[in-house]
């Protein structure tokens, strides 16, 4: 059975009100439990490996929980202890479930995603990019030559870029980092990746589909990856509150599927982590986000959905 990545302390107190839906990874927990999936904890990211991606200004800074104000107003809370200490875990979870796929074909972190984050500072609720230090880790280290970043979030995946720049695919080896979002949201100024495309508001359906159905193919081809990192964000669905790609429940199966229909198709090892979403309804959420990671994982998806099956029983990649 496909590993999943979890721990308690994903979940950090916030205060009251704030607009960042916290309790979607313990709700995203609950739903996949209820789907029979089982967990495994991550240790904490180590400060070697977050160097890869960041400054050791900025990484110290986070592990102290002496975060520059300014950096936390970009960020949109404060990191405090119990923050730092999810955002450690967090990217211990996609490093785990990165060394977990190339053992067994797939994991998943039910976190992370982090792409906004920047080297000398976090932004957009991302604090460490979980993406890019794997990516980077995994590289430096001579675990791969080359990994493919495939960001599905509707937010372009500004901050793998810019960390991931002095490791940029070159036709060899490095990271190849792909962003298909919506062109007119945060954030404003994108970064560069190495192959972005900017969806109109209100897509839907069928043109993601047939614009991602378009994509993928020629970035296997190109990139041959070793690895495939999978940024699941949710927020593209119709119901988000930052979403507008108008995506359906339906529509976000399909994405999931076709992405890993693509990876096994090419015989490459591919794990997923959470990415945004920001339905006001966290249990609905959680079941979204839960549903995406299954999809990519090969389980049957629920019954609602089932006019896209994805395949039946729990796969084994
Ligand atoms: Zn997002």
């Amino acid at each position: 059975m496909a590993a999943f990545f979890f721990h308690e302390g994903y979940v950090a107190p916030l205060p009251a009100g704030h607009s960042f839906p916290m309790s979607k990874y313990q709700t995203t927990r609950d739903a996949l439990q209820e789907a029979g999936a089982s967990f495994v904890a991550p240790d904490q990211a180590q400060r070697a490996l977050l160097l890869g991606a960041h400054s050791a200004q900025y990484v110290d800074a986070v592990l102290s929980a002496c975060v520059d104000p300014a950096i936390e107003r970009r960020i949109g809370f404060a990191v405090t202890p119990a923050v730092a200490l999810r955002s450690l875990l967090s990217v211990g979870g996609t490093w785990a479930a990165a060394q977990a796929a190339l053992l067994a074909g797939f994991a998943a972190n039910v976190a992370g995603g982090s792409h906004h984050a920047m080297p000398d500072g976090g932004a957009g609720y991302c604090v460490l990019n979980d993406l890019a230090v794997t990516a980077a880790g995994l590289l430096d280290q001579r675990h791969v030559q080359r990994v493919l970043i495939i960001d599905l979030d509707v937010h372009q995946g500004d901050g793998t870029a810019v960390c991931l720049a002095g490791r940029r695919f070159d036709g060899e080896r490095g990271a190849f980092t792909f962003s298909i979002h919506c062109e007119k949201n945060f954030p404003t100024r994108k970064a560069q990746s190495c192959r972005d495309v900017g969806l109109a508001d209100g897509t839907g359906d069928d043109g993601y589909l047939d614009v991602l159905g378009r994509e993928l193919p020629g970035l296997f081809d190109a990139v041959r990856p070793e690895l495939v990192m999978v940024q699941a964000g949710v927020d593209p669905h119709g119901d988000d509150r930052l979403g507008r790609l108008a995506l359906s429940d339906a529509g976000l199966v399909a994405r999931d599927a076709m992405v890993r229909a693509a990876c096994l198709e090419a015989g490459v090892p591919f794990i997923a982590t959470l990415g945004g979403g920001y339905d006001a309804d966290v249990v609905r959420l959680g079941q979204r986000h839960a549903t995406s990671l299954l999809t990519l994982a090969g389980f049957t998806v629920p019954a609602d959905n089932r006019e896209n099956p994805v395949g039946s029983g729990v796969a084994q990649s």
